[in-house]
């Protein structure tokens, strides 16, 4: 199986060589050339049972290729319930009770353990991100007692929760959390900086984790694909999906999910105020914004980063995008809860207003499934208020508080990074 660049201009690598490097040298995102004729009976199926019947084939005539089975099993071990809050309703796919509360813990594991599959002490990898909400807690943890494949987090001082802080700073070796004394631009640039410097980046193998990895987005076909296959199996129609949207990994991942032949409807993607997406599908221009910030704060994304694979893509059928204001996501909260004692977050209220906005005939044709995508004790100075009363945190995330945090502290300068990363 080999990827090509969505921009052309760089030669097509195996799965091993597009995880490792990210993005392609040509700045595209890598794609698959052709899609793997899977013949599947599809039956429902546990989730890392699908994942192994889905995975292993992208990852044909790479190194991985032997190990994708044991990696799904290992990284997929914790429950993905499909839940129905009230009836007539959707069905919510559950998608946060990873040890860090939100759907990044399926990319994430599965990348890391894929990583430290793929290094070794001569040829070490260091995942060096940037990050202010889920990704640098799910990084952080799926990093955690690696061998050979480590995480070095920066954050911007005093511009994150104090919950999200002590999630990015509660994981122990290989991995580290750097508080960085500027902004999140600061950071990011930062992190720039030290990919563009090849001394550096050779010496530690720097790489990256974010959402354009495929070795986070095809893992998150597994997901869809369970959910869809086992309400296709009670109802004989195929369940459409409501997806929180930012950055389009999420989305894209149910796209090529569907394009394999899974029992798959229509797909919504449901953003927040942001407008790019929402522009592109009502009148079919592109045009990148500056983010604004909502209560769904993982979704501000004004440049989803996916989207060009979703235009080189093609898809056959087509994805409706529908954006939801703060205020619609305040009372869907209130009135969720009112209706059925269902408590959403923030992102995951966005797909039930979406879901709400449908027509009557286009809602009454099939199932439909949301997608929950944070617990919503991660949102609780959001959530509680609305519905009036507190929020009992998950196991797992009373886990995370319990820990001792352990920072660096620097300034936004390369020799500082430097001096850190070699500490
Ligand atoms: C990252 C995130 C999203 C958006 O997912 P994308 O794959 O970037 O579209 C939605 N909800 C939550 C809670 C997230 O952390």
């Amino acid at each position: 199986m080999l990827y090509r660049s969505t921009r052309g201009a760089s030669p097509s690598v195996l799965a091993d060589k597009a995880l490792r490097a990210g993005a392609a040298p040509d700045g595209g995102l890598y794609l698959p050339d052709a899609l793997p004729a899977l013949e599947l009976d599809q039956s429902p199926a546990s989730l890392s049972e699908v994942a192994r019947q889905l995975l292993p084939a992208f990852f044909a005539d790479s190194a991985l290729v032997g190990a994708v089975g044991e990696i799904c099993d290992s990284a997929f071990n914790f429950p993905v319930p499909v839940v129905r809050p009230g009836d007539p309703g959707p069905h919510v796919l559950e998608l946060f009770h990873g040890p860090t509360g939100a759907f990044k813990d399926f990319g994430a594991r599965f990348l890391f353990r894929a990583f430290d599959r793929m290094a070794d002490a001569n040829d070490p990898i260091t995942v060096l991100a940037a990050t202010s909400g889920d990704t640098g807690g799910a990084v952080g943890c799926a990093a955690e007692g690696n061998t050979n494949a480590g995480a070095v987090i920066l954050f911007p001082k005093g511009r994150i929760s104090p919950f999200q802080e002590h999630q990015l700073c509660c994981w122990e070796t290989p991995v580290r959390a750097l508080r960085v004394d500027a902004d999140f631009d600061a950071c990011q640039t930062l992190v720039k900086q030290a990919f563009q410097d090849k001394g550096l980046s050779r010496q530690f193998g720097l790489t990256s984790a974010n959402s354009i990895s495929i070795g986070r987005l095809l893992p998150q076909m597994s997901y869809w694909v369970m959910a869809a296959r086992k309400l296709f199996a009670d109802t004989g129609e195929k369940p459409g999906l409501v997806i929180p949207t930012g950055n389009l990994g999420n989305g894209f991942a149910a796209v090529l999910a569907r394009a394999l032949g899974e029992p798959i409807g229509p797909i919504v993607l449901a953003t927040n105020a942001n407008r790019t997406l929402h522009d592109w599908f009502t009148d079919g221009a592109y045009k990148a914004r500056a983010s604004v910030a909502t209560l769904a704060n993982a979704m501000d994304v004004g440049a989803p980063s996916n989207f060009e694979r979703l235009q080189a893509f093609e898809p056959s059928a087509p994805v409706a995008v529908l954006r939801v204001s703060d205020a619609e996501i305040r009372s869907a909260i209130t009135q969720l809860h009112e209706r059925t004692g269902y408590v959403a977050c923030p992102h995951t209220a966005t797909a039930f207003v979406a879901h709400e906005r449908l027509s009557d005939s286009v809602r009454g044709q099939r199932p439909w499934v949301i997608g929950a995508t944070a617990h919503p004790y991660k949102f609780r100075e959001t959530v509680e208020p609305l519905i009036g009363r507190s929020i009992t945190p998950p196991a797992a995330l009373a886990a995370v508080l319990e820990r001792p945090a352990l920072v660096g502290d620097i300034p936004a300068r390369l020799d500082a990074l430097a001096t850190a990363l070699a500490g």
